[in-house]
């Protein structure tokens, strides 16, 4: 039987890729900080430890797998990686857990290893214009993220290809563009635009506005999470080390996606637009690399994945409006010292718009 080891497995796309390698007859570690937020993990088994820890990534990578997918990361929205406030520990967490599991790997003769870095690692010179944004692979460099995530992104790209050429491991390396879909974060101020976004249109109700940040023009591409996982096991298996964009070419405005979540959940929505971090101005997947090198690129329909993911967070956001007291918590309270129920949707003009 074949294994896999899961770093990450408690988070958004960690637990989906479980699933999926279970489905497959995979026997899977999952380890994180946490178990899944949503749903039981369907890991065989499953690690509660922390990566940053050179012993703890010893111990729990002490055989051979013949897959390794290493998604632990400290990261979130925009509301958390452009704030500035979490610099430091996005790229000290993050790199420790790099530099611990390719090492542990690499001593355990571990071949096959697949490592997530992000489309936040291009340059901002080339995405001020929310029209034709230029993320082609070899862009990359000279190098000027928007964001210390995205350094510590390419910092580790560098590294695992490092460890690629220096002893001849196989490592992997896709460039995520902003992934969605039913059990991830959606509230918190870690989730994303389009899981924010739908839980705003699920909290108000016909006729009501909502706020974004910026004036919605700006532009992104989003991903439904089938296709990235999906993406990431044919690159795994592939002969091709990377770095690719593993991201949708269907390009939106942040005006149109509240439009299609709007349609989709039956209601007339109105948008104010507020001051907030954005991040680049545009964004899109470039697939002609992925084409080439994987005969394969993610062709589904935006629209398609909302559909599946808005009814998940709508159930949330009823479960949570049924049970009082849990909505009461992350409830803010109001000036007045009154918790309001619905305080906390205008509290939430703090969303993150993009990217991750
Ligand atoms: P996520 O936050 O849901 O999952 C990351 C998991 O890593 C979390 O469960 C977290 O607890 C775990 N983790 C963090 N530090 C750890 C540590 N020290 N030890 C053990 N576990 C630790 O994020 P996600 O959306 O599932 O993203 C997975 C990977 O893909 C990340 O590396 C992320 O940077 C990358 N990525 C994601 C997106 C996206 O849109 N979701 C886009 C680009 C890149």
């Amino acid at each position: 039987m074949q294994s896999a080891l899961v770093c990450g497995a408690g988070g958004f796309i960690g637990s989906h890729l479980v699933k999926r390698l279970r489905k497959e007859g995979f026997w899977v570690r999952g380890v994180d900080l946490k178990f899944p937020e949503f749903a039981e993990t369907e890991a065989d088994d499953f690690i509660i430890t922390d990566l940053r820890e050179p012993e703890n990534c010893r111990d729990v990578i002490d055989r051979r797998f013949d897959e390794v997918y290493q998604l632990a990361a400290d990261m979130g929205g925009a509301g958390y990686i452009f704030t500035g406030e979490n610099d430091a520990s996005i790229m000290h967490n993050s790199a420790l857990t790099n530099l611990n599991v390719l090492e542990a790997c690499k001593n355990r003769n571990i071949r096959n290893i697949f490592y997530s870095s992000s489309a936040c690692m291009y340059p901002e010179y080339n995405q001020t214009n929310p029209l034709a944004p230029v993320t082609r692979e070899d862009s990359a460099y000279p190098a000027s993220p928007d964001s210390e995530y995205g350094w510590e992104k390419l910092f580790s790209e560098r590294l695992y290809l490092a460890y690629n050429r220096d002893f001849g491991m196989q490592t992997r390396i896709a460039r995520y563009h902003n992934i969605f879909g039913p059990e991830g974060t959606w509230t918190g101020g870690k989730e994303k635009a389009p899981a924010a976004l739908c839980r705003k249109v699920a909290e108000a109700k016909d006729g009501e506005s909502i706020e974004i940040w910026g004036d919605g023009k700006q532009t992104r591409s989003f991903l439904y999470i089938d296709e990235c996982i999906e993406g990431t096991l044919r690159l795994m298996r592939s002969g091709f080390t990377g770095p690719v964009n593993i991201g949708s070419e269907e390009m939106v405005t942040i005006n149109k996606l509240v439009a299609l979540i709007a349609n989709i959940a039956g209601k007339k929505i109105a948008v104010r637009h507020v001051p907030g971090p954005q991040g680049v101005r545009g964004r899109n997947s470039h697939n002609e690399l992925i084409h080439r090198m994987l005969n394969w690129k993610p062709n589904a329909a935006l629209r398609s994945g909302l559909e599946k993911t808005y009814p998940w967070i709508e159930a949330q956001v009823e479960r949570l409006r049924g049970d009082n007291a849990l909505w009461k918590d992350i409830t803010p309270t109001a000036p007045d010292g009154s918790s309001q129920f619905y305080q906390h949707r205008f509290d939430n003009a703090k969303w993150p718009v993009v990217d991750g």
